[in-house]
């Protein structure tokens, strides 16, 4: 069950979860429209509901269709096929609270390279164009939206007749179940992993291939690539390329150890993240702002360096602990608590936390640099629209919840040592604020 039950009181996390599954599918079709069709203002589609109500939310909704399903079928039959069969290094997770460990190839920057490398060569070799992407964008965002979510019942009837790991059980309820999962690793067969597919090969590689789409669409459209798209699409491409850099550690993180795969995480991925995480950039293409060189220059290079902080936050921690506490933490030896805690089979263990460092600054710093990153990528749209900070907004959201959510976990699983470490480090996110 989510971490989020720990935290929120029962009735306000099952009304947020069916407020969730019936608002956000819409949701996506109406930043899509927005952007699209609505000259990026709220306004503008906010009045046509108004005016036209739940019959325009339908007229307004795409049909799935051949095209669209084709597109998807293509790249995520693409992305599976690099995951199960392009080298990567032998990596094993972190052991679940069942005592599981769970391994994976690490093959993501290949993979990474390999999609944007053909989808290039598609392009310029004239084989396929990426605007036809962007021109079927509504469609595949209603064909994915539906196929996401009978995707998450496949993996609710699985996690109840073959589940892959340990680590799976049943709240009781099957809304919950659908929502936060039956399964921590579920699995096709004994290798492919779904949750590597859905967050990182699908969800995340999207990220990149999408901005790529809008520059060339912005391209033919204009006959020009403005210096915002160029921003905002470089920044992006330096984000997502951490990440795959990274993408083994990513395997310790919360998304991936502690929340189950269902809607919110698998849904999460395969709809939500295509399409509201480069909503900034579907705005772009057609809203292309002039910033000129000086500005141009320094928002890419705070945003990269943002970036750049972010993934130093995350290195520096599992740095720590790959290492048993030795590596230096800014070039001295790291102060630290050895905190030990009981597994659900009843084992003790120990875990180091950090005092030092970024992780003695706050206790999730690294939210702060991945919020003024996420900034970073939307000003280049300028403040004509509120449409393109729709994602850093969400994204403070996200993160502030997820830093109580994991506060929250911590201080079950590790009792007193946790509150030592609260009592050293007393701030959660913004040193010296919160
Ligand atoms: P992490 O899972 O990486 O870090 C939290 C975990 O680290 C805790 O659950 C705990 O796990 C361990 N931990 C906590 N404090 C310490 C410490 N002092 N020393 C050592 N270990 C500690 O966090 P996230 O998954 O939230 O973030 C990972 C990355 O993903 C970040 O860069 C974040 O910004 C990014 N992110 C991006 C999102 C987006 O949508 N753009 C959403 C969420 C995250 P344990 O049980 O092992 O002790």
């Amino acid at each position: 069950m989510g971490d989020s039950q720990l935290v929120h009181p029962p009735l306000f996390t099952y009304i947020s979860m069916l407020t969730l599954l019936t608002i956000v599918p819409p949701f996506v079709i109406l930043m899509w429209y927005t952007n699209v069709h609505a000259d990026g203002s709220v306004l503008q589609t906010f009045n046509f509901l108004k005016e036209n109500g739940l019959q325009g939310l339908i007229d307004i909704w795409p049909r799935p269709t051949a095209v669209a399903g084709k597109i998807i079928i293509c790249y995520a039959l693409f992305e599976a096929i690099l995951q199960l069969l392009l080298p990567g290094k032998r990596v094993e997770g972190p052991i679940s609270p069942t005592g599981h460990r769970p391994v994976y190839k690490a093959n993501g920057v290949a993979a990474y390279i390999v999609t944007l490398i053909t989808y290039l060569s598609l392009w310029w070799f004239g084989i396929f164009n990426p605007t036809i992407v962007y021109d079927h964008l509504g469609e595949i965002l209603s064909t994915l939206n539906f196929g996401s979510l009978i995707f998450c019942l496949f993996l609710y009837i699985k996690g109840h007749v073959a589940p892959s790991s340990t680590d799976h059980g049943s709240s009781g309820n099957i809304i919950i179940d659908y929502y936060w999962g039956m399964e921590l690793y579920p699995r096709i067969g004994k290798h492919f992993d779904i949750k590597v597919f859905t967050n990182c090969r699908f969800g995340m590689i999207s990220w990149a291939v999408l901005p790529i789409t809008y520059c060339i669409k912005q391209y033919e459209e204009y006959g020009s690539l403005s210096d915002s798209m160029l921003v905002h699409t470089i920044i992006t491409l330096v984000y997502v390329t951490k990440f795959f850099w990274w993408e083994a550690g990513y395997w310790n993180t919360m998304d991936i150890a502690h929340d189950r795969a269902g809607f919110y995480i698998c849904w999460g991925c395969l709809v939500f993240l295509p399409c509201i995480y480069t909503s900034p950039g579907m705005y772009l293409v057609k809203h292309p702002v002039n910033l000129g060189p000086q500005l141009a220059i320094s928002i890419l290079v705070a945003g990269i360096l943002c970036v750049y902080i972010n993934y130093d936050c995350d290195r520096q921690r599992q740095e720590f602990r790959r290492t048993n506490g030795k590596a230096l933490v800014w070039g001295r030896p790291p102060s630290k608590i050895v905190a030990s805690y009981t597994t659900t089979t009843g084992e003790t263990k120990t875990s180091l936390l950090l005092t030092s460092g970024w992780w003695g600054l706050s206790r999730h710093f690294h939210y702060v640099p991945e919020i003024l990153a996420s900034f970073f990528w939307c000003v280049p749209a300028l403040f004509n629209h509120f449409i393109p900070y729709f994602y850093v907004i969400y994204l403070i959201v996200l993160l502030l919840d997820r830093a109580k959510r994991d506060d929250e976990r911590c201080k079950s699983k590790y009792g007193k040592y946790w509150k030592k470490y609260c009592d050293k480090v007393p701030y959660r996110v913004i040193p010296g604020i919160y």
